[in-house]
């Protein structure tokens, strides 16, 4: 798993998350909103073992916007080197 991937995964359990606990707080359903916190959680902690720098390593901050570039050695990060984002030529 690479830092953009995690990202992903760490914005959708994000709102996922939210959106159950939501749900379950709304409608009384106390699985669902112990479901989001899990969901959410899981999405939190799994950012501090897989979103790191590709170049040195330290995990990186993801709070507020993404890092245009690693603030521990300066590694520029690409975020469109994914086949499936990058646009058609
Ligand atoms: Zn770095």
């Amino acid at each position: 798993m690479n830092y953009q991937r995690s990202y992903q995964i760490y914005i959708f359990g994000l709102v996922v998350g939210v959106i159950l606990m939501l749900i379950g707080y709304g409608y009384g359903i106390a699985w669902m909103g112990a479901a989001g916190i899990v969901i959410f959680c899981a999405a939190l902690v799994q950012t501090a073992f897989f979103f790191r720098c590709p170049n040195c390593h330290h995990t990186m901050e993801f709070r507020g916007r993404k890092p245009s570039a690693c603030p521990h050695c300066g590694q520029a990060l690409d975020w469109h080197n994914n086949p499936k984002e990058r646009p058609k030529q």
